[in-house]
């Protein structure tokens, strides 16, 4: 590797909300960068003004910054090779795609949109190129006083790439290899648009350069356009700056059939964006994975499983490990299965892996939306490390920690009712006035005093935990009872048994 300092970016267009795949490319150039010590730069690609969506480009910082993938030089942060926003650099293009024109690499077409309509109506498999480009109105087929009288009368036009004939043009792509491909087969992209705005084609292969970008990692998805790039490359005197690439497999549907498309996740039941997506215009929301509970330790992780591993069993992994062990020779170049299971099974170790502290505000607030009151912070943490481990899912705290801030509403009775006796509740009544003694209170003493009372009264333990535990918890779930009472103080467990055996022997 050359000693140029690394620098990547990730070049989102804001049309909408974030696919998982999106994220995905931003993570690997994320990782590449910090790992070389490089910079990380975001683009904002919104040259195509008739995509464009109000709110896109927030939600897309919004994203980054969800997922701790902070750029060093983004249009918020601004940087040395600003502005980041292509709408913002319009006047930067032309004089590229005007130089390409002079050298006979490019033409000016004249084509009005109807006239083009009209050609893919009636010619089967039409495209602008070699075939048919000198039938139709461009600086190529027209004379040059032609040209020169509908450029003076400011005739709305564009520019298009001349793709040469037969020739064979290839790249090293950093995951898939030496990639070839025949020019015949393309066609003459437009480069720059009749509104003077350079197409997506023209804009990343000037900025990758300006912006002395040195890798491009980007989506499978893009690979059709990179001989258009090349020759750019090559045309406008650069190729020996050109970035080394490298694209990313796809991210398919869970049975394989093809890529994971936000349709999939609305047919499935699982969300396909990082973050919910509000369409302002449809009025179409999209759920995303942050609102449905991940965490981003635990999104990111997953992401970088798509299509890369380390070489080993591991599979939880931290942004530093990412960072430190992350390569493009792991990223495989097949697609990678989506599977939603296995998110949130990541999801999952990942909430057991955290301290409670870093749960402690999303927990509460996923409690207070249910109208829980959460009144004591260090109560709470001390809930959250008893119940961490039973969680998958954020919300999944509300089920398993809302009991230890206000008594069951409901009791499953029928666990205990059909198998309830006079001397099981003389058991719980005694239980109370002993418990009501107690000093010491702890798990151990708890059970220790429960178990002795149990035989003493010649009931099988077994047979009194399941309604102590309904008493407590309302239902047949949660940590080990003597662990619940424990945490919720002796007052509150007296109350609760209480009101128990109210609701047992009702
Ligand atoms: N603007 C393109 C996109 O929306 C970026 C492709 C690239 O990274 O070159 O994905």
């Amino acid at each position: 590797m050359s000693d140029k300092k690394v620098r990547v970016r990730f070049a989102p267009s804001p049309t909408g909300g974030l696919h998982l795949g999106g994220v995905r490319t931003a993570l690997f150039n994320y990782l590449f960068a910090k790992q070389q010590q490089g910079d990380f730069i975001l683009r904002i690609e919104d040259t195509d003004q008739s995509r464009y969506v109000d709110g896109a480009e927030a939600y897309v910082a919004e994203c980054l910054q969800w997922c701790g993938l902070t750029p060093d030089e983004s249009p918020a942060v601004g940087g040395p090779y600003a502005p980041y926003r292509q709408s913002e650099r319009k006047s930067i293009y032309r004089e590229y795609a005007e130089k390409l024109v002079s050298q006979g690499h490019a033409y000016y077409a004249f084509d009005t949109p109807e006239e083009l309509e009209q050609n893919r109506r009636e010619i089967p498999n039409f495209q602008y190129g070699q075939v048919y480009r000198d039938g139709l109105r461009n600086s190529l087929s027209l004379t040059e006083h032609q040209v020169d009288e509908l450029l003076d009368a400011h005739t709305p036009h564009v520019i298009r790439i001349k793709m040469p004939a037969d020739e064979r043009v290839s790249f090293t792509d950093m995951i898939r290899g030496q990639v070839s491909f025949e020019t015949n087969q393309v066609d003459d992209k437009v480069l720059l648009k009749a509104d003077g705005m350079p197409t997506y084609h023209l804009a990343v292969v000037v900025d990758d350069y300006l912006m002395k970008i040195t890798h491009a990692f980007r989506g499978e998805e893009w690979l059709p356009s990179a001989p258009v790039h090349l020759l750019l490359w090559d045309y406008l005197g650069w190729k020996a700056e050109m970035p080394q690439w490298a694209h990313l497999p796809l991210i398919l549907k869970p049975d394989g059939h093809g890529k994971l498309s936000k349709r999939d996740g609305a047919r499935l039941g699982f969300p396909v964006y990082a973050m919910t997506w509000f369409d302002g215009k449809t009025g179409e929301l999209t759920p995303g994975f942050r609102e449905l509970g991940f965490l981003p330790e635990a999104f990111i992780n997953l992401l970088a499983t798509l299509g890369w591993n380390d070489g080993t069993d591991q599979e939880i992994f931290t942004i530093d490990e990412l960072i430190a062990k992350f390569s493009l020779d792991r990223v495989s170049k097949a697609g990678a299965k989506f599977d939603f299971e296995k998110a949130k099974w990541f999801n999952g170790e990942w909430i057991k892996k955290v301290k409670g502290e870093r749960l402690k505000v999303k927990v509460k607030s996923v409690l207070e939306e249910k109208g829980v009151v959460v009144s004591e912070d260090e109560y709470l943490l001390k809930v959250i490390d008893k119940i961490k481990d039973r969680c998958v899912l954020l919300p999944d705290f509300y089920q398993q920690a809302a009991y230890f801030f206000e008594q069951p509403k409901e009791y499953d009775v029928n666990a205990v009712k059909p198998k309830w006796t006079d001397a099981k509740t003389e058991f719980f009544i005694r239980f109370i006035t002993i418990l009501g003694r107690e000093e010491v209170w702890d798990e151990a003493t708890l059970e220790t005093a429960f178990k002795a009372l149990a035989e003493e009264k010649a009931i099988k333990t077994g047979e009194l935990m399941l309604p102590f535990r309904i008493m407590l918890v309302g239902g047949k779930f949660g940590p080990h009872v003597f662990d619940i009472a424990a945490l919720l103080g002796k007052v509150e467990t007296i109350t609760r048994i209480e009101k128990g055996l109210g609701v047992f022997t009702a």
